[in-house]
């Protein structure tokens, strides 16, 4: 295995060029930001038990490093912030976070991904705060299984969480749900009668390899493909509407509110238009989900970096991406075991 090791420079054009792009003419406007790595659960396909070795907080970004990053990345094309974890509601400043984001020009809309947990405490400050979209993690609408998959209970919490996002009218409301054989393979239509009444899309996602050597090899893989074919099996009146860029087919039920989306997270059939940048907990920029080259960040900041030195790094980054998450998984050995250190 070739592992990565040197940096293609920036060539003097791109250097002028203010947006974020690569070699292969991909622009990249949307930034996800993981703001922690702990959780308040362990979902078996992330992390086990006892959790994963959590970087200490004096090695993390803080509050005051995030916001500056968000405003240097909104000089170059980045229009849309995600904040993720580990569980970002976990932090204490997320609220602070989001509205700063959201009143960062440049920035168009602020997003979070969050387990639902702490959602009915903070669902109402979010929502004051400018947040434009939210997406709920779960994967599925039974309590016994919901403690299988994530070892603890909580399910009735994060649905009343849900009805709180919903009452409180986000522009953009998303359910994440893991799609996985032998579990909840069998809880599509309820899933989909979500989509009756609510506005908000449902979307069902592959499962990925970072799950610190758990169920990746258990046969649980569900792919997207299929999931398609069983989809329009049990519901052939679905049409395919629009949805966002990282949503592979987007389908709605005649007479419904929401959409089901799904999203080949594995298959990796969307990289010719990804648009994604991502930053780590631990301040490392991450060129693509599956590659293992990362470019530190957290070393500029602490250094007296200059606001063009933060900028010069995310154009390098993202220039010496490779073609698709495939080749990108190829060249090198992941150091990052679970998803809660990458930030998904
Ligand atoms: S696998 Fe990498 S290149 Fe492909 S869509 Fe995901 S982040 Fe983008």
């Amino acid at each position: 295995m070739q592992t990565i090791t040197e940096t293609i420079p920036l060539p003097n054009s791109a250097l002028r060029e203010s947006l974020l792009h690569d070699r292969f003419g991909r622009v990249f406007s949307y930034l996800r930001i993981a703001v922690n790595e702990r959780c308040n659960l362990r979902c078996i396909y992330c992390m086990p038990p006892e959790g994963v070795d959590f970087q200490s907080k004096k090695e993390l970004l803080t509050t005051r490093e995030i916001n500056r990053i968000v405003g240097v990345a909104s000089t170059l094309g980045i229009s849309k912030i995600r904040f993720t974890g580990g569980e970002p509601l976990l932090h204490p400043h997320i609220v602070s976070l989001v509205g700063t984001a959201v009143k960062t020009p440049g920035i168009e809309s602020v997003h979070l991904t969050t387990n639902g947990l702490l959602l009915r405490e903070t669902a109402e400050a979010l929502r004051q705060a400018g947040l434009h979209g939210i997406n709920i993690s779960f994967d599925t609408l039974d309590n016994t299984k919901f403690k299988t998959i994530t070892r603890k209970e909580g399910l009735p919490v994060v649905l009343e969480g849900l009805e709180l996002a919903l009452m409180l009218e986000f522009p953009d409301v998303k359910v994440n749900v893991v799609a996985m054989r032998g579990f909840n393979d069998d809880e599509i239509t309820d899933f989909v009668e979500l989509t009756r009444e609510h506005p908000l899309t449902v979307r069902f996602i592959e499962l990925m390899p970072f799950d610190s050597h758990q169920i990746w090899k258990t046969g649980k893989f569900y792919q997207a493909e299929h999931l398609i074919s069983d989809l329009t099996t049990l519901y052939p009146d679905l049409t395919p509407v629009n949805g966002s860029s990282t949503e592979h087919c987007v389908f709605q039920h005649p007479g419904y509110r929401g959409k089901i989306a799904v999203i080949p997270a594995y298959s990796r059939n969307l990289c010719s238009g990804c648009t994604r940048v991502r930053l780590t907990a631990d301040g490392y920029i991450r060129n693509c989900l599956y590659s293992h080259r990362e470019y530190n960040l957290r070393e500029i900041l602490r250094n007296d970096g200059t606001d063009r030195e933060i900028a010069d790094l995310f154009k390098t980054a993202m220039w010496n991406k490779l073609a698709d998450g495939w080749e990108a998984q190829r060249r090198g050995e992941e150091h990052r075991e679970s998803m809660t250190q990458i930030g998904g």
